[in-house]
């Protein structure tokens, strides 16, 4: 595949202080998709340093023209959505019309939410006898995963640019074409020499340089909980703003009552996307005693349907993980589950036969799952439901918040009333009732160990901003 051998700094493409490269890897077959610099402390300090000089002359842009920008940027990916889609498929694995309806459409969506908002926000208000300005934090060292790579990317840099802030992106070692793609947009679009950048690079060189450079206002984090961790405790070392996106093990709480077929048709569906690599997966799905076989065998029969296949096949409905460790992980899981007692009833630890060549799991599910077991404790981050029975509703939400994670969750009831009093009392940022859809301009972050924070919507532009009260 084509790729930049450069950084994005200052409004071009640069060579890298180094000779380091990243090796993008196809997982469905392994083979080498394209080599991609690895950036140094040098690199990101040249990007802080655009950045820095950025700051100034876009901070005094008026809301307005932020706003047509972000709209330039919107038709600029708008128009490369099938290439965004094909470079997803090709460096995650996600089946190809995965990539088309989510990967590349749900960034898509975010941009022109942004565009609208930078517009609309108000950026100065009156409180009594104050005058209050929401002014931008500064220069934001903007660093994320791979599983919703450019979902993540547009995330963080839609806001930032809104509220008037610059950025320096340090997109995952797995999936740097597609932010590679969207570097090209930004300039596409028009936006200032030094208010966007991209340094290409692996976390604790790149990542970590820039979490920990004094040039840079403002960590937004999305990964995994260890490494979120250590990057809050670097800001809070520097008392610089913080804003962490991390790991769950959310719950899709079904109630006696509730349509149990959709329940469990939907649960499935919602832990086998993207493999599984999804953050706010319901990965433990929790059933009253006298539902339970019922719901275990319908979720056999669901899962039956996600034939592990070629990503690039318009047809497949589940490809394979992003890279071996991740398999490698997803199945020592698998294997902890049979020895903990868990009973397999779909899948299992062994590669799906005729895809031992890529980095394939099979779908799988286990129930007889107990609250305490691993694979219903920590994040798996593979195509893994567990499925629990609980006695009553106050067992339920014990088991579902009875983890350190608060990410989401899902309930369902025939009664609407019944399902908000409940998800009311699920310690997570967000719940989906009765299959409610995903809204990319509502609020979404964690409560306890899922992080810090909230992105999409007015409260994510919240968080690029500072509050300055003049009193008159
Ligand atoms: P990760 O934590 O390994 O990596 C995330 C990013 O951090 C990557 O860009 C990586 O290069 C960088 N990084 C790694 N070590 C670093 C260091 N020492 N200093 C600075 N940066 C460093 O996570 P991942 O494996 O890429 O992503 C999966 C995790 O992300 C899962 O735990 C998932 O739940 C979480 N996630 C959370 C959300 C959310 O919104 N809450 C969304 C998506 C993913």
């Amino acid at each position: 595949m084509q790729a930049h051998d450069g950084m994005y700094i200052d409004g071009a493409w640069r060579p890298a202080a180094g000779p380091d490269k990243i090796e993008v890897g196809n997982p469905a077959d392994g083979t080498l998709l394209a080599t991609v610099p690895a950036g140094s402390a040098e690199d990101v300090s040249a990007a802080v340093a655009a950045a820095r000089a950025a700051f100034p002359g876009w901070s005094a842009t008026p809301p307005a023209e932020r706003a047509a920008l972000l709209g330039a940027l919107h038709a600029a990916l708008e128009s490369r959505r099938e290439e965004i889609a094909g470079t997803v498929t090709a460096e995650l694995g996600s089946p190809l019309g995965f990539s088309r309806a989510v990967h590349a459409a749900v960034p898509v969506a975010v941009c022109a939410g942004y565009a609208k908002l930078a517009a609309e926000h108000p950026f100065e208000e009156e409180i009594g006898n104050s005058r209050v300005f929401h002014e931008p934090v500064g220069v934001v060292g903007a660093i994320t995963p791979w599983n919703y790579p450019l979902h993540q990317i547009v995330a963080k840099v839609a806001p930032a640019l809104a509220a008037g802030c610059t950025v320096v992106l340090k997109p995952a070692e797995d999936t740097p074409l597609v932010a590679q793609l969207f570097a090209e947009a930004v300039h596409e679009a028009g936006v200032p020499a030094g208010v966007f950048n991209l340094v290409t690079g692996f976390g604790p060189v790149a990542g970590q340089a820039l979490a920990e450079h004094e040039g840079v206002d403002l960590v937004s984090f999305t990964g995994s909980t260890a490494v979120g961790r250590r990057i809050g405790a670097v800001a809070g070392g520097a008392v610089k703003n913080v804003a962490l996106e991390l790991g769950g093990k959310s719950a899709n709480v079904i109630l006696p009552g509730a349509d149990l077929t959709k329940a469990v048709k939907v649960g499935v569906a919602n832990v086998m996307a993207n493999s599984g690599q999804t953050c706010s997966a319901w990965t433990r799905m929790l059933v009253d005693a006298e539902h339970h076989d019922e719901a275990v065998q319908l979720a056999a029969a669901a899962v039956a349907k996600y034939v592990p296949g070629d990503p690039k096949d318009e047809n497949t409905r589940i490809g394979p993980v992003v890279n071996a460790k991740q398999r490698d992980r997803v199945t020592g899981y698998i294997k902890r589950g049979i020895d903990d007692g868990a009973t397999l009833v779909a899948g299992g630890p062994d590669a799906p036969r005729g895809f031992e060549h890529g980095c394939y799991v099979q779908p799988t599910v286990f129930a007889g799952v107990t609250p305490e077991m691993a694979i219903a404790q920590e994040e798996i981050f593979g195509p893994v439901l567990s499925i629990l029975k609980y006695e009553d509703t106050e067992d339920a939400l014990r088991i579902a918040n009875g983890t350190v994670y608060g990410l989401a969750g899902a309930v369902w009831s025939e009664d609407e009333e019944e399902a908000v009093a409940f998800a009311r009392r699920l310690e997570t940022g967000q719940v989906d009732i009765n299959g409610g859809r995903f809204n990319p301009m509502a609020p979404f972050g964690g409560y306890k160990q899922s992080g810090v924070g909230r992105e999409l919507g007015k409260h994510g532009l919240g968080e690029y901003l500072q509050t300055k009260s003049l009193q008159m």
